[in-house]
């Protein structure tokens, strides 16, 4: 079980699970102007994604939430329509069980770029952007090509974890993952 749910930096992960009753301190609705919907982060990746998405604006990129914080009972439905439809070998690769997914921290969010797919993103102009700049804003990719031994899930270019900047400085420097940086931290 996880003891501190409200660290920016707390790992969650197959192994380590979220208590079901488990809210964010702090969850605010993310701008209109860079979501689809409303979609809720908590206050520091919140304040840090809207700066990410309007830099990114401003250099003609188009970055959009199209998921953020997602509850216990909202990932168990998840969960649950995954397996029904693709299976569960299929589901345990591309979806958490409830308590599992680091939606449920209020710090992870998907994203979209201008040709409007999250599931596209990775053949975006934007996704491009996302590598070289996410991390000065605080942000890592947190599911990246080739490390889906250590974090148990395969490739995903629309899913960004917030960290906070020294962190994710860290770890794009030294090509990490979070598992990666909890083990070369000693905070496992
Ligand atoms: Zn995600």
């Amino acid at each position: 079980m996880i003891e501190n749910p409200n660290d920016i930096l707390v790992l969650v992960n197959k192994q380590r699970k979220l208590k079901e009753d488990f809210i964010p301190n702090h969850l605010e609705p993310i701008s209109l102007s860079y979501s689809n919907q409303e979609k809720y982060l908590i206050h520091e990746a919140r304040i840090a994604f809207e700066k990410l998405s309007e830099d990114a604006r401003k250099e003609g990129h188009m970055i959009i939430a199209v998921s953020a914080y997602r509850d216990f009972s909202y990932q168990e439905e998840l969960y649950t329509s995954y397996v029904k439809e693709k299976g569960k070998n299929y589901a345990n690769k591309c979806s958490a069980k409830a308590g599992h997914s680091e939606h449920q921290t209020g710090l992870a969010l998907d994203v979209m770029g201008s040709n409007g797919d999250y599931n596209i993103f990775e053949q975006s102009k934007e996704f491009s952007w996302m590598k070289e700049h996410a991390h000065l804003y605080g942000f890592i990719l947190r599911y990246p090509k080739g490390k889906e031994k250590t974090t148990g899930f395969k490739y995903e270019p629309w899913h960004y974890r917030y960290v906070g900047k020294e962190a994710a400085l860290y770890i794009y420097e030294h090509n990490l993952t979070l598992e990666e940086y909890h083990q070369v931290k000693n905070m496992l």
